[in-house]
């Protein structure tokens, strides 16, 4: 499926913010099923001339159990699609969307690729770094922003994850401590 069936698929237009969002819990949901806790990204470009429709040059989701790797997130993923897809590694152009406030790695990426502004919905309090821990962008071009209309959206599919695995495990998760906090706590 290519990035422009995506949308369709979820009936998003192409403007606008809760599509994007939208589309970035949707590959959430698939990571989730691939067992990955859920967080997922999407990079939009702002047309190049006037007039012209944005579009979906990146998206990632978290894949570190797939992949082993502690630092494969899903916004280092869609960043590094994106600038692929650009020819270039700055991104002011780009908005980033992410279902869940970014980590230091991953808001410490966002600020180094420029991205002109970062729009994410569930907060994180353990690790966050754009508001909960950390304010890592501030003072930075990275315009942040929070989306309040799909903030519980988010949280909710972090929680159905989390209490999904618990359920089939039978025990409290503890190795991914900081979304487990976040359901622990909410
Ligand atoms: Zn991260």
């Amino acid at each position: 499926m290519n990035k422009d069936d995506d949308v369709r698929a979820l009936g998003g237009a192409s403007t606008g913010e809760v599509p994007w969002m939208m589309l970035a819990l949707g590959l959430a949901d698939r990571a989730a099923a691939m067992g990955e806790v859920p967080v997922a990204a999407v990079a939009i470009a702002a047309g190049s001339e006037a007039g012209s429709d944005e579009r979906c040059v990146g998206r990632g989701v978290n894949l570190r159990e797939t992949l082993r790797d502690p630092t494969a997130h899903a916004e280092l993923i869609a960043l590094r699609e994106a600038a692929q897809a650009l020819g270039r590694w700055r991104l002011e152009d780009v908005t980033l969307f992410v279902t869940v406030e970014p980590c230091a790695m991953c808001a410490a990426a966002i600020g180094q690729a420029r991205v002109g502004r970062l729009v994410y919905a569930a907060v994180e309090p353990k690790t966050g770094a754009c508001e909960s821990r950390m304010r890592l962008l501030d003072g930075t071009a990275t315009e942040v922003v929070r989306d309040l209309d799909m903030s519980g959206r988010a949280e909710a599919q972090m929680r159905a994850f989390f209490s999904d695995l618990r359920a089939d495990k039978g025990v409290v998760v503890a190795s991914d401590g900081e979304v487990a906090e976040l359901v622990a706590g909410a």
